[in-house]
């Protein structure tokens, strides 16, 4: 699974807004981010439309989607997986996420997955804002499970790193944060600004940096700006020192027990 790639939350919500979500994820195909995350759910369809007609006629760019909850059923789960296909323009998604836990029972989901796997409509499945206790069902309900867990995870949002993210290393299961930038909110961060000017890279650079730097963690910063989304891209260069992480732990320090899992 590739390390980085864009998100497409609140994509396809206003008319107004499409030209620019669409030109921004044509330009960051362009310049090489190999994976995009989508969801039924943004914008009701819309924003996989927009992911169908960005990836037209280009090399296909690894694609997460999702399956709304109240959709997950065993029959549910197929019908809206073919409709998110026929939006995107695909025979295939490469990762098929359970939004969040509640809709249908676990195991219906899975048994869904399963059967669009045997059918070749996705390659490879996974769940979304699973908690530890969560994931310790979901793995004990299926032992292939190794597609993703796709929460919530930045430098200002550190809780999983207590008890998640270490089962999920164990398991070999990825890890994707998403709102790596807290939504922007993170960027507002004095110490991440000054920390920022002495490595001598962009706040947003050193918050997805220091996401990537995490084992066994990818990441899918979302933009509808051209130059923005080539910032992103740069994150990949900025090398993080000890030094420099020790400072980022002492401004975002690590979580010292157990946090619930936020959702956003
Ligand atoms: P995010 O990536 O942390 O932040 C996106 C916001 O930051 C946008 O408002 C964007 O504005 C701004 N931004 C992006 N790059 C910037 C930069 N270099 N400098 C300043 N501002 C910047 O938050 P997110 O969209 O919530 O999370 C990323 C993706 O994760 C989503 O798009 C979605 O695909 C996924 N997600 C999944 C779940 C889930 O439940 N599974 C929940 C939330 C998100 P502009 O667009 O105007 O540039």
């Amino acid at each position: 699974m590739p390390i980085l790639g864009l998100g497409t939350w609140r994509m396809g919500e206003s008319g107004r807004r499409r030209g620019d979500e669409l030109d921004a994820l044509k330009y960051g195909l362009e310049l090489g981010y190999p994976m995009i995350d989508t969801a039924e759910m943004y914008g009701e369809g819309v924003a996989e439309e927009i992911v169908g007609e960005a990836i037209k006629g280009r090399a296909k760019p690894y694609i997460v989607s999702k399956v709304y909850p109240h959709n997950a059923t065993r029959s549910g789960t197929v019908a809206a997986c073919e409709r998110s296909l026929r939006r995107m323009g695909l025979e295939k998604i490469d990762l098929y996420l359970l939004h969040w836990r509640g809709g249908a029972r676990l195991e219906e989901t899975f048994e869904a997955f399963h059967r669009l796997r045997e059918q070749g409509k996705i390659a490879d499945f996974g769940v979304s804002n699973f908690d530890r206790g969560d994931m310790e069902d979901a793995a004990r309900l299926d032992k292939g499970l190794t597609g993703s867990n796709q929460v919530l995870y930045c430098l200002s949002r550190r809780g999983p790193e207590f008890d998640l993210l270490p089962l999920m290393r164990k398991k070999s299961i990825p890890l994707m944060a998403y709102s790596p930038l807290d939504q922007g909110r993170l960027l507002t961060k004095p110490a991440l600004k000054k920390l920022a000017d002495g490595v001598g890279c962009t706040p947003a650079q050193l918050a997805l940096a220091w996401v990537m730097a995490q084992p066994g963690v990818v990441t899918i910063p979302k933009s509808s700006t051209r130059d923005r989304v080539k910032e992103n891209l740069g994150a990949l260069d900025v090398k993080l020192t000890p030094e420099i992480t020790a400072e980022l732990d002492r401004a975002f320090p690590p979580p010292k027990g157990k946090q619930t899992l936020e959702m956003l």
